[in-house]
């Protein structure tokens, strides 16, 4: 596969670019807020960035007749509107979290949410210290699973790679869900199998659960 970062120099684009080497994958784009290189069309651009890039890669997306595996959080609804409409020619994958475990953390909840109305409920979030979104986008996402207001909180601190707990306490017990990154390499490998994926279909808008449940399917 041919394929193109958005946001090649940053935490992210460098293990994006060691995973998808592993694979067997060519980089032949690659752009970062101050060099753009470019060796041939990618077939996808994958996007770790920041949301001030959005446009930029949407241009890119429309020159190169490409698809899209999208991970940058706090992106706009309007930045999610046109990642839709573009998926309408090509095919997109946009995840806040490009990890298994999370997504069964959030089938967990999802499974739960409407028994704990008389819980008290908050989300704990930790991440490494250069993180600029708060809260995470995966904290925003395991508080959509409630159909009620959730707290959250978030600590920047070190190197942590990520780490997400729901807090579910009542006057005399707590239960915790916590899902923790060992490495954010996982983030690389699962973007790297939404691109394998989505580069074989023509187009429309992948979510990561749909892109595992098709790999399921595959056996
Ligand atoms: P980082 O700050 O290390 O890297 C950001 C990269 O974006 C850099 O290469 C920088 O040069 C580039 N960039 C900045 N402005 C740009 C512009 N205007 N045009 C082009 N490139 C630009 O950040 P990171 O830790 O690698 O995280 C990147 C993004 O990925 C963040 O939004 C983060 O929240 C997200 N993230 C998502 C997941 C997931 O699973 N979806 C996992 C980890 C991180």
């Amino acid at each position: 596969m041919k394929y193109g970062i958005m946001g090649y120099s940053g935490r992210m684009g460098k293990l994006i670019q060691e995973v998808f080497n592993e694979r067997g994958h060519e980089l032949v784009y690659r752009c970062d807020l101050k060099e753009e290189f470019r060796d041939d069309v990618p077939q996808v651009i994958v996007d770790f960035s920041t949301p001030k890039a959005f446009d930029r890669l949407m241009v890119k997306a429309e020159d190169f007749n490409c698809s899209l595996v999208v991970g940058t959080t706090a992106l706009k609804v309007d930045d999610i509107d046109r990642l839709k409409a573009y998926a309408k020619k090509k095919s997109v994958v946009y995840a806040r979290n490009f990890s298994k475990g999370i997504l069964i953390m959030k089938n967990m909840i999802k499974g739960i949410s409407g028994e704990l109305h008389d819980w008290d409920i908050e989300i704990i979030e930790k991440h490494h210290r250069f993180k600029k979104d708060k809260p995470s986008g995966t904290a925003k996402m395991l508080a959509e699973c409630f159909d009620f207001e959730v707290p959250t909180s978030s600590i920047r601190m070190g190197g942590i790679p990520g780490e997400h707990s729901v807090l579910i306490a009542g006057l005399g017990e707590i239960i915790e869900i916590k899902h923790q990154a060992i490495s954010p390499r996982t983030f690389a490998e699962g973007a790297c199998s939404a691109a394998e994926r989505i580069v074989k279909l023509e187009k429309g808008f992948y979510t990561f659960d749909e892109i595992c449940a098709m790999e399921e399917q595959d056996g």
